[in-house]
């Protein structure tokens, strides 16, 4: 998808698509992607069914930091989706939710361990949750840079989580998967507690999904 149209279009039906599911609720969340030079951004506090493409916020990457052009204001987010398409080439979506499984993990300060080996999608066998910050603060995109470095998702401590896609399709599945894993990982702990899988045996199922970029620590 390389027309910024359709871009816009799509940022807006995934929107939608994670208010219906029940993945998100009401203008909680916020969802980005990458066209060329640029980031488009969902305005700040749209309800998702007011939302039409023209509002969706554009702001340079590259660029004079926090530049925007729209008719609505950026996601107050804004930093975090900035900062990592800075930081990551491969990354040209950006999904963030505030979905109740795992915000529930994050309220807990707990990240999510290597329960099933779709966590092998994340790029290394776990997910760390963000220390807290203010939502939309400077300090909060640094605590994510470092929640999300080498994966492509994480929790934010009492806040929700944030997914990282090559595309908005992949960031959005991401999303969804990551979602599971925290329901997942919340129902085995209350029937005593979940057994881990190994590094190896995550690693196994990352190269026979052929994620790329896996990378384990040691
Ligand atoms: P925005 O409406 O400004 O995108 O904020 C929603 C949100 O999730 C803040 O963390
Ligand atoms: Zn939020």
């Amino acid at each position: 998808m390389h027309d910024e149209s359709d871009i816009r279009a799509a940022i807006i039906a995934q929107c939608r698509a994670m208010n219906a599911s029940g993945l998100n609720q009401g203008t909680s969340g916020n969802i980005s992607a990458r066209h060329g030079e640029t980031m488009l951004i969902t305005p700040s506090a749209i309800p998702y069914d007011a939302m039409t493409p023209d509002m969706i916020a554009s702001m340079p990457i590259a660029g004079e930091y926090g530049a925007w052009e729209g008719p609505k204001k950026p996601s107050s987010e804004w930093r975090f989706h900035l900062d990592i398409l800075r930081a990551r080439p491969e990354v040209s979506a950006i999904v963030h939710t505030h979905s109740t499984y795992c915000t529930s993990l994050s309220i807990a300060r707990m990240g999510i361990p290597a329960i099933h080996y779709m966590i092998a999608h994340f790029g290394g066998p776990d997910i760390r949750c963000a220390g807290y910050a203010l939502y939309g603060s400077a300090e909060l995109s640094a605590q994510v840079l470092t929640a999300i470095e080498g994966r492509n998702g994480c929790l934010l401590a009492n806040h929700g989580m944030i997914a990282a896609g090559k595309n908005l399709a992949q960031a959005m599945w991401l999303a969804v998967e990551l979602e599971t894993l925290a329901r997942q990982y919340w129902h085995a702990l209350q029937i005593g507690g979940p057994v881990l899988l190994s590094d190896e045996e995550v690693r196994e199922a990352a190269e026979k999904f052929g994620v790329t970029g896996y990378g384990l620590a040691g």
